[in-house]
Order: structure tokens, then sequence, then C-alpha cells
């Protein structure tokens, strides 16, 4: 399959003053050199701890910020350093949902105007009726009462409001959608309800996800593929089934080992990792996760690893798999 994005040597570093001068006195490395590609029709989960990077790298992947370096094609368009306009246009294409919907909704908008919104502004030509006609098809696709027209974002529970953004988010009928967190400010009980309208609706309008989230049981539901991320870096990427079954990163294998497994005989040992993450403006030296790794070896302070296919599909940064190294 084609890909929909290819991310080459991502890196989107946050400027850090100090001093009387506020001048730049060093870096917070948010996302610290990552490549990856996504497919059109997949849905591709990032996976990571707070802080790890993975909502700056859909950021700025959505181009909501700018790149220190690197470069991203955008269904074959570099995008990376679009503006303006053209920024504007390609934004259609590309849309996100977000993790808390009450924030990201208009209070002083009913439903109709928040979802008409974004019709209005890129597609000026539209008359009043097609918009609610739009509209109205629109909620009742994701699941909303006809009477939420007119209603205040307010009026809904958590679930629904997710639902408003969505339809929001469908407005332009995008490509591709980044949800960031998309059901962890939800009920348990509400949120396989919102993954699986997601995935409906990823059928009945030709959708690629990026799904973002620090839950890899949530992420498991959704993904074809999964990405897992460490201070800024992508440590290990392969299909759904690999990184559950055998992940090959020492921290892909703590996360695994954390997550509850319906047969207790079948439960590997929980590999609790020592220490904390460590600050991305202080990286350590070489592996990023030498600090914590209960693997590691000497020359991990040293040496960088670099994501590398050890088997078809199945990429880990870490030197225990790299022939180079060893
Ligand atoms: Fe652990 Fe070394 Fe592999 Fe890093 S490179 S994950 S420290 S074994
Ligand atoms: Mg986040």
């Amino acid at each position: 399959k084609e890909n929909i994005l290819e991310v080459k040597n991502l890196k989107t570093y946050y400027p850090i003053k100090g001093g009387f001068f506020r001048r730049t006195v060093g870096h917070v490395k948010a996302v610290d050199d990552i490549s990856f590609n996504i497919k059109k029709g997949e849905t591709f989960g990032l996976v990571g701890e707070s802080g790890c990077g993975k909502s700056t790298a859909g950021r700025t992947l959505l181009r909501l910020l700018k790149p220190t370096d690197g470069e991203i094609i955008f269904d074959g368009e570099n995008i990376t350093n679009l503006v303006g306009n053209k920024l504007r246009k390609k934004r259609q294409d590309f849309q996100m949902v977000f993790q808390d919907p009450y924030a990201s909704l208009n209070p002083m908008q009913n439903v109709g105007e928040i979802v008409a919104e974004p019709i209005r502004n890129y597609h000026k030509g539209k008359s009043k009726k097609e918009i609610e006609e739009e509209v109205r098809n629109l909620l009742n696709r994701v699941g909303l009462p006809q009477d939420a027209y007119d209603k205040y974002a307010h009026e809904f529970s958590g679930g629904q409001r997710q639902r408003i953004g969505i339809a929001r988010a469908l407005a332009l009928n995008p490509k591709f959608i980044i949800a960031d967190e998309p059901v962890s400010a939800l009920d348990v009980s509400v949120q396989s309800q919102v993954l699986n309208l997601l995935m409906d609706l990823q059928d009945d309008f030709d959708l690629t996800y990026l799904f973002i989230a620090h839950d890899l049981s949530v992420v498991k539901h959704m993904s074809d593929r999964i990405g897992v991320m460490y201070l800024g870096n992508l440590v290990e990427l392969a299909d759904n089934e690999s990184i559950y079954n055998e992940p090959l990163h020492p921290y892909t294998q703590a996360l695994i080992s954390a997550i509850p497994h319906p047969d207790p005989k079948m439960k590997k040992e929980r590999i609790v990792l020592e220490g904390d993450v460590p600050s991305p403006s202080n990286p350590p030296s070489g592996c990023p996760f030498h600090t914590r790794c209960p693997m590691a070896k000497e020359e991990c302070s040293e040496i960088r690893p670099t994501l590398k296919e050890v088997k078809t599909g199945h990429h880990v940064a870490c030197i225990l798999y790299d022939e180079d190294v060893n």
C-alpha cells in the first residue's frame, strides 16, 4: 500500500529561555529524530508515557507546530515548511481529535455552528441550507440525536462531546485524522463506544488514523501497526501482533508486562522499571533508555542505537539486536 505520510528524521525542540536577557539557554528535545511511514487506510498507534513526545510529534505532523529539523511528506507533498495559504489549504485534508472535547469546543456556539464552522471557512460558496443539511447528516452519522443541532456543548456528556468533536473533524472530509488520547478523559464504559465509532467511520470515510495513547490496551484495540516512543525517540515499530506477542525493546517489554492478561496462567512476570524518566532537556548520552534499562550494557551509555529492521516489518532501536555493534 501507498504511504499517506512519510516522516524523516523529525525533530521538534522547544527553546528554554533563561537569565536576565531571556536568552535561549537550552532545548527541550520533545521529539528527537524519529522516522516512520503511515500507509493509506491504516491505523498507526503511537504509544508512550506522558512527556515522551507523542503529542508534540502529532502536532508537528499536522503542522500545528514547526519542526526543528527533518521532513514531513503528506500525500506526496512536502509540507515541512508550508506556511500561509498553502498550509491553510492543506489543513482540509488532516484534522485532529483532541483529548478534552470540552476545551476544544466553543461554549458560545451551538453544536450546529461548531460543526458548520470549518465548512463555512473553507467553502464560502455553500448556501446556509446546504451546510445545515451536511451538518445534520454528520451529527446523525456520529450517533447524536437530531435535537443536538441547537444545543450547546455543555449540555452533553463527555462521550457525546467527543462525538461532536469527531463530527467537526469530519466536516471537511479529511483523509487523515490524528486522535490524541481521544478516550482517556472518558468513562471506561463509554470508551469502547467512541473507539468503535472511530473504526466504523474509518471505513465509511476512507480515513487513515494516527492514534496517540499512553494506554497500550486502547491502542491494541485499534491499531494495525504500533510505534513506541521513549524520551522523544521511536524505540520500536512493528505490527500490532508482534508488539504484543514478541516485543523486542526492553522498554516495550516492560510496558507489555504491565498489561493485565485475561488468562492469569499466561501472565508473564511484571518488569518494574527503576528510576524516573530523565528530562528531555538533558537526555542521557547513548541509548536514551540506558539509565533505566534492565538489560543495559556498558556501551549503552555511549552508543545511541538507531531504529533498524531486524525482522520483516519489525524495527527496534537497541544494540542487543544490532549486528553491527555485537
Ligand atoms: Fe537497553 Fe542498551 Fe538496548 Fe538501550 S541499547 S535498550 S540500554 S540494552
Ligand atoms: Mg499528550
